[in-house]
């Protein structure tokens, strides 16, 4: 019962470390004896919806999200069939945009994206940089998130949306709203980098008891000792307070 982890063109979606994320969902699953295949989407391949557990899109500049657009919705089909069968999504940024109806640049154009969660993208006069901590909220659970955004995309959620989590310092979605991602079902989206995994294992384990149950596993991990994690993730949560904006 491998686990099957598909990023999708990491090649061209994985700025800011986001590739990290595969090797902690990876790693987390080996260190539990869970044997995992990762097989990366090359861009104009095809996703086989019945050979997945978990999804990861990654981060791009404008340039690669419009490389990247008519690929990924091309994708559509198999990516619901695979969503609705409880395939979970982390996606990243540059990723988070193309999960929503379009990312339009500073410049007007307009970037194509998935529709699969009712949200849209535009672009501002500045981009929004820094370190980021978020009070995330998932399965009534209220969780810490920290990492890193860079981004140009303000991005607003459509009705019924859930944000992923409030922001306590950095700016989210927008840097007015307070909101920070999306969450639709196990559908995540996220303007967190770093990558974000490591410093949140929390998540990568929800993530990965997700994918484990979607297989037919057992979705009940064994604890993994995460000290390291934690103390990276108090260093980095300690920094973005010192910083708030
Ligand atoms: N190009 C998008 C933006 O600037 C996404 C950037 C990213 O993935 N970090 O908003």
């Amino acid at each position: 019962m491998t686990l099957r982890i598909v990023p999708f063109y990491p090649e061209l979606l994985s700025i800011y470390a986001d590739r990290g994320n595969v090797r902690v969902l990876e790693q987390r699953a080996r260190w539990r004896g869970i044997p995992v295949d990762v097989s990366p989407l090359p861009l104009g391949s095809d996703l086989d919806p019945g050979a997945v557990d978990a999804i990861l899109i990654g981060g791009g500049q404008d340039r690669d999200q419009a490389l990247v657009a008519d690929a990924l919705v091309a994708q559509v089909p198999a990516l619901r069939s695979a969503i609705a069968d409880g395939v979970p999504v982390l996606a990243v940024c540059g990723g988070y945009q193309l999960l929503g109806h379009a990312y339009v640049d500073q410049s007007g154009n307009r970037t194509p994206g998935t529709g699969l969660v009712d949200l849209e993208t535009h672009a501002g006069p500045d981009r929004l940089i820094g370190n980021v901590l978020v009070e995330a909220e998932v399965d009534g659970r209220t969780e810490r998130m920290v990492g890193f955004e860079n981004h140009a995309g303000r991005t607003t959620l459509g009705p019924g949306v859930e944000p992923l989590g409030r922001v306590i310092t950095g700016a989210g979605n927008d840097g007015v709203s307070g909101h920070e991602g999306c969450r639709v079902d196990r559908v995540i989206g996220t303007y967190v980098h770093g990558p974000l995994l490591p410093k949140n294992p929390w998540l990568a384990d929800l993530l990965l008891g997700w994918a484990c149950a979607h297989r037919g596993r057992s979705g009940e991990l064994t604890p993994l000792d995460d000290r390291f994690d934690l103390v990276a993730a108090d260093a980095a949560a300690t920094i973005a307070l010192a910083e708030r904006r």
